[in-house]
């Protein structure tokens, strides 16, 4: 039996030796760096004339289920394949090298701007994913590359090659094939890692604590709701705004728990107001598309709102255009049941993301929040005072009650009062503020 194997690639036969002496480029043997002695050199030697290089690590994304399925030899084989195709593309200066198996190096020197990266990751995806027939077996190679820059992000090879391979860690199942890593993104993630401690421990030592903002009816200036908005306080008395922790609460699921928190929290506010007589008309809680997947939420309010003597129509849920975007099935299933069951669904920030005037025919709706942006040019330009206009016209065609969102100042009052807005929110009329001082603001609010 030969020793030969064959590589047939886009109609061409290549025919090589086990030992790979006849690979179409030369792989770098291995040195005390993983990256191998070329690559290093190579960024060292830039580094050194003081010019900016990238460090592209790209891999066969499915290497390691065709070597599963057809063994070592074929990972190897399809290795050599894959250079072959690359050397015409590549410049003869930057040598793709092997770092492990399924995955190369390559330095791009002179690479200034994010479009010229794109540039040549894009020729080495484009170059390399496709077709192949390896070992006889028909295939198909797809590449994607993690990138870091030198010396911008580091000047340590081995630095950049950790940086380069999370950056392909981050591209998960994307569409995308190339993404960057910076010692920003790392500096993001180890806030993010902790701040997720620091929110579990906030909440077992019941260091959350909610803000109420009111809403005022515009024709009359009665309160006619309530925001809550959560924070997080520090043992030394300073809040860390939502901004900073709802995100990483959303995305490693946290913001369930944390939700629960909220809803029982805040129907125990609403009813110690109501016990001391003052007039709260209902309650808004802002909810993440991750809290309307969760099964136990219709249960959980239901129970918070049962053992504080409210009912559920004292409750309004505000959802972001985001969540009508990422809608699913099981979402709208729930809103539907909640507003069934008497809770207010508002839209939040109406107007900015991917706006869609769908949203406002679909059904479960009761209120659109326009977003603050759009009062923040009234009086600017008669184009947005149009808009608001038309957004107050359609919200009383569609039977939708409209929230107009940080109102800021007299004449944003004024001309909501104009144009027959229903209700306002902003820091003109109130700021967000701890309980206590809200309890103050409804005693005085309804002094005669
Ligand atoms: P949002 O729901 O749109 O809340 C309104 C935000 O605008 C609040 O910021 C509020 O303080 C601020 N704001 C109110 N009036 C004005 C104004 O006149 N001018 C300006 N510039 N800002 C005003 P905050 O409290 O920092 O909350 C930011 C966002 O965090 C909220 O936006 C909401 O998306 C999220 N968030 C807050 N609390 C919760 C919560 O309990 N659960 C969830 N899931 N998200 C929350
Ligand atoms: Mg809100
Ligand atoms: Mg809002």
């Amino acid at each position: 039996m030969s020793s030969e194997r064959k590589i047939r690639q886009d109609g061409k036969v290549v025919h090589l030796d086990p030992r790979g002496a006849t690979s179409p480029l030369p792989i770098a043997p291995a040195t005390s760096s993983e990256l191998g002695a070329t690559l290093c050199r190579e960024l060292l030697s830039a580094r050194s004339m003081g010019q900016s290089a990238q460090l592209l690590v790209f891999r066969i994304s499915n290497y390691h289920l065709l070597v599963d399925t057809f063994g070592p030899e074929f990972g190897t084989a399809a290795e050599t394949a894959l250079l072959k195709q690359l050397r015409g593309l590549l410049r003869r200066r930057e040598p793709a090298q092997r770092i492990q198996p399924g995955e190369f190096g390559i330095v791009g020197r002179g690479i200034r701007s994010e479009a010229a990266l794109k540039a040549m990751a894009d020729r080495i995806v484009k170059g390399g994913t496709g077709r192949y027939e390896i070992n006889g077996v028909p295939c198909r190679l797809k590449l994607e590359i993690g990138a870091a820059a030198c010396p911008s992000d580091s000047d340590q090879p081995e630095e950049l090659l950790h940086f380069a391979r999370f950056a392909l860690r981050e591209l998960g199942d994307s569409a995308d094939s190339c993404r960057s890593f910076s010692r920003q993104d790392l500096n993001r993630r180890k806030a993010m890692f902790r701040m997720e401690a620091e929110m579990e421990k906030a909440l077992e030592e019941q260091r959350f604590v909610l803000q109420y903002q009111p809403q005022f009816a515009v024709s009359t200036g009665a309160v006619s709701g309530m925001e809550a908005l959560v924070r997080l306080e520090r043992s030394d008395g300073s809040r860390v705004s939502p901004a900073e922790f709802i995100p990483i609460a959303e995305d490693n699921g946290f913001i369930v728990r944390l939700g629960y928190w909220i809803i029982r929290e805040a129907c125990q506010q609403l009813a110690r107001w109501r016990q001391a007589g003052l007039s709260v008309p209902r309650i808004s809680l802002n909810v993440s598309p991750r809290q309307l997947l969760d099964a136990r939420l219709l249960e959980v309010t239901e129970a918070a709102a049962a053992e504080t003597g409210l009912s559920m129509t004292d409750l309004e849920f505000e959802i972001t255009e985001r969540c009508m975007l990422e809608q699913s099935d099981e979402v709208a299933g729930t809103l539907t049941a909640l507003r069934q069951r008497g809770v207010r669904l508002a839209i939040d920030d109406f107007g900015t993301g991917y706006s869609s005037f769908a949203y406002l025919a679909w059904q479960p709706m009761d209120i659109v929040k326009l977003d603050r942006s759009f009062l923040a040019r009234v009086g600017e330009d008669d184009r947005t005072d149009a808009v608001i206009q038309g957004m107050v016209s359609m919200a009383r065609q569609l039977g939708l009650g409209l929230v107009a969102e940080g109102v800021e100042n007299e004449q944003q009052a004024n001309f909501l009062r104009a144009v027959g807005c229903d209700v306002a929110q902003g820091f003109a009329l109130a700021h967000p503020q701890d309980p206590e001082a809200i309890t103050q603001l409804l005693i005085e609010s309804e002094r005669p």
